[in-house]
Order: structure tokens, then C-alpha cells, then sequence
């Protein structure tokens, strides 16, 4: 299969500007603005019906278009690279073996959008990132992709910004993102106004998610139809997927957007350790609710995610055996959003903690079949959340208190569990 924002990963010091020129490198953007419009760039990429990487799926050319046709000015483009759901690490290595890719899809995106300036904004934690991205840009201004009158055209300029995140997950979000560019606490904004219109200092901005810019180039390059033809199905181009969890080969691979899940965690992944017996898997990091192995065909795509009514998030695949308790590991993410939230609203700020109350009722054999029908009634209080954040963060918990409703109910009738890791003398997490 052909590669689109993984093809440079082995080459030798792919993440110099030396490197990724010798890869055909900023030709795309050199094409661009030889012999394209702005309108040009956003119908193409349009037609290619390339759509947000970061688990949202928003076309991403309609977005540029947006931002280029609102008259207020200077636009802004920024890059997401606050990449924090557990279980997901692709923006990573993208930033880590080639930063140059996202830097001139990020470029041709402000042409795009008549941007001419611009934030890249990392997550706190991802230290060599930070270092090549750093790097990269420094590069990128020296030899004049970046700056005033870019490639020669005087008309087109672009001045960006390095920002390094503080470790909140929640400034994924990216109204949360612009509060923090603007140095406010990283609570998400109401919307609408949408981020086109009334992005960061309230201005239009185009924020995209390094794997969607990262794209950019090679359709520029090799046409829309090339890259919708890359896709199955209805879904267009590639998309990169990342295996951790209770599985042989905790890679991260690039291939046709939905493909199904048993490709990736069989084919790639290897399935789970000889002697195991594969129990589940999450399609799309924490927030997503766990599928059973019944569920292993699946199209790892949007839409056939969302009609099992859980979500294909940024690919991050976490892979369950029998030495994994649903309980706690829906435990575990509750705690993870317990800790996260920001407590700005009510149904998360009081949700959040009361999801990690019942899981330890559960696990504690202090639960009882009451408690997961209030699961329910608190996941449907919890989507009265003000951000995504309180809207998936019941998902695991729920999800996994239904489809693997047997181990729920012989944690709260026995006090069995079958992973051995409940009710034990040292227990598990806080529960112990
Ligand atoms: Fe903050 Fe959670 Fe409310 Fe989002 S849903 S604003 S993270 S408290």
C-alpha cells in the first residue's frame, strides 16, 4: 500500500530539513504557490475529501475556505499537536521522524486560508518533539519557506509561533487550546462562534491536527482522486493507527482509513501473547467504548464506528486478553477523566468522580446491580456537559458495563473476577 505521512519514517535523519528535500520535500508547497489560487488549494483539497485527523473528521478544505471568507484580519493557522489521549502516540512519532511534513502542510494551509500567522502548539510531556519541531522551523525560516515573502512572493507571508502545552488534556480541545495560547486557563469556549470565525485573540483560525496537515503535500502532489482513491469504502486516504494493550506488536501503522479492526490488531499487531484469548478491544483510545472480539470486522472508520455507538478517535487501538478486567480497565479511565476534567461544569466536575465511585463499589464487591443502571442515568446527565470532554468521558465505563455486562454482574453477585485482579489483598489502582 502506498504510504502518504509515514513514507519518509526510515529514512536516515529523516527529521532534517536535508533529509525530507531529498524526499521531494516543499515541492508541494513551491507547486502551490508557482500555480495555485488560495481557492485552488482549498477545492483540491476539498475534492479529496481529506477530513480532521484528530477525531472530529471536518472537512478539512470547507475549513480553510472558511477562515480564507471571513474579512476579519490577520488569520491565524495553528497546529493541535496536544496529542494526550491514553493509548494514542501517532502525532508523536510524525513529530519526532518527520516535523518538516506538518510544517509545510501547515504552510500550505495558511496560503489556503490567507493566514499569515501561526502557532504550533505541542504537548508538554513530548520532549523530542519539542527539540525537532524547534529545529525544524528554525530550518524552515532559514531557508525561507517560513517568514516574509516565502519561496519569493512578496504577497505571502507567514510568522510562527513555537508553544509548549503545560500537560492538560482538556487544551486538546481546541477553543480550550486558544485560552491557553492566549496565556488564560485552558477551559474549552462555548461554540459557536466556531474557531473559522472566532478562533484564537477571536479571530479566524484554521486549527488542524498534525496528521491532516501532514497529508497536505502529497495530495497537492498527487491529486484529489489519488487520495480518495487511497480509502475504503466511502472513506478517503490513510490513516495512521497505533496498537497498545495486551497485544504482541505494540506498533503504529499507516493504512487505508477503514480498514477493519482485525487487521490491525491480527495482521499487525499480532493478536494477543501465545496463550491468551483476545477479550476486546477500544477502537479509539480512552474515550471510546470497549467492542468485543464479535466486533473485530469492523471498519475502523467514523461512521461505522459511531453505529456501534462508540468512536474511532485519533486510531489509538487498545487491545484487552483474558488478563484484563473490564472493570477496571473502565475504572482506570474514569480516573483518567476524574483527574482531568476541568471542572468548570457541573455534570463533569460531579460526574467524572461519581463514575470512579461506582467502579470501586464494583471492584470493592461493594456494588450492586442499582449501580449500573445508574451508569446510565449518569452518562445521560453527563452529556449536558459544556466540552467533549463530560460527553465521552462516561463512554468507556458505559460501554464496557454493557457489552461485557457477565463480568460487571460477577464482580457485583459473586465477587468474582476473572482476571484475578479484584479482591485481592493488594487489590488495584485506588481501589486497593
Ligand atoms: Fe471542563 Fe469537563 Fe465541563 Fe469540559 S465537560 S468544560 S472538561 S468540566
Amino acid at each position: 500500500m502506498e504510504l502518504v505521512v509515514t513514507r519518509n519514517f526510515g529514512r536516515p535523519e529523516s527529521w532534517t530539513l536535508a533529509s525530507y528535500r531529498e524526499a521531494g520535500g516543499y515541492e508541494a508547497l513551491e507547486r502551490v504557490l508557482k500555480e495555485m489560487t488560495p481557492e485552488d488549494v482549498s477545492d483540491l483539497i476539498k475534492d479529496s475529501n481529506l477530513t480532521g485527523r484528530g477525531g472530529a473528521f471536518f472537512p478539512t478544505g470547507l475549513k480553510w475556505e472558511f477562515v480564507r471568507k471571513d474579512p476579519k484580519t490577520p488569520r491565524y493557522v495553528v497546529v493541535n499537536a496536544d496529542e494526550s489521549e491514553p493509548g494514542t502516540y501517532v502525532n508523536r512519532l510524525s513529530l519526532e521522524l518527520d516535523p518538516h511534513m506538518t510544517i509545510e502542510g501547515m504552510i500550505i494551509a495558511a496560503y489556503a486560508s490567507n493566514a499569515e500567522r501561526g502557532y504550533f502548539y505541542i504537548r508538554g510531556e513530548y520532549g523530542l518533539s519539542h527539540e525537532r519541531v524547534k529545529a525544524a522551523l528554525r530550518e524552515a525560516y532559514e531557508a525561507g519557506y517560513l517568514g516574509q515573502g516565502i519561496c519569493g512572493r512578496d504577497d505571502f507571508n507567514l510568522e510562527v509561533e513555537f508553544r509548549r502545552g503545560a500537560g492538560a488534556y482538556i487544551v486538546g480541545e481546541e477553543t480550550a487550546l486558544f485560552n491557553s495560547l492566549e496565556g488564560k486557563r485552558g477551559n474549552p469556549r462555548f461554540k459557536p462562534p466556531f474557531p473559522t470565525n472566532f478562533g484564537v485573540w477571536g479571530l479566524p483560525t484554521a486549527i488542524n491536527n498534525v496528521e491532516t496537515l501532514a497529508a497536505a503535500p502529497a495530495i497537492v502532489m498527487n491529486g484529489a482522486e489519488w487520495f480518495k482513491d487511497l480509502g475504503i469504502g466511502d472513506a478517503a486516504g490513510t490513516k495512521m493507527y497505533c496498537l497498545s494493550g495486551n497485544v504482541v506488536n505494540p506498533v503504529c501503522v499507516e493504512l487505508p482509513l477503514g480498514v477493519t479492526a482485525r487487521e490491525v490488531i491480527m495482521d499487525h499487531g499480532g493478536g494477543v501473547p501465545e496463550g491468551r484469548t483476545f477479550k476486546g478491544f477500544k477502537p479509539g483510545g480512552a474515550s471510546s467504548a470497549p467492542l468485543t472480539p464479535a466486533e473485530i470486522d469492523a471498519s475502523l472508520e467514523p461512521k461505522s464506528m459511531a453505529e456501534l455507538g462508540t468512536i474511532m478517535g485519533t486510531g489509538g487501538v487498545v487491545v484487552f486478553d483474558d488478563t484484563a478486567c473490564m472493570v477496571d480497565a473502565a475504572y482506570r479511565d474514569a480516573l483518567f477523566f476524574e483527574d482531568e476534567s476541568c471542572g468548570f461544569c457541573i455534570p463533569c466536575r460531579e460526574g467524572t468522580p461519581n463514575l470512579v465511585q461506582i467502579c470501586e463499589r464494583i471492584m470493592h464487591g461493594q456494588g450492586t446491580m442499582d449501580d449500573l443502571d445508574l451508569l446510565e442515568e449518569l452518562g445521560a446527565s453527563m452529556m449536558a456537559s459544556f466540552c467533549g470532554l463530560g460527553h465521552f468521558a462516561h463512554q468507556p465505563v458505559r460501554g464496557a458495563a454493557s457489552r461485557f455486562r457477565d463480568e460487571f454482574e460477577a464482580h457485583i453477585r459473586d465477587h468474582y473476577c476473572a482476571a484475578g485482579t479484584c479482591f485481592t489483598a493488594n487489590g488495584n489502582g485506588r481501589a486497593g
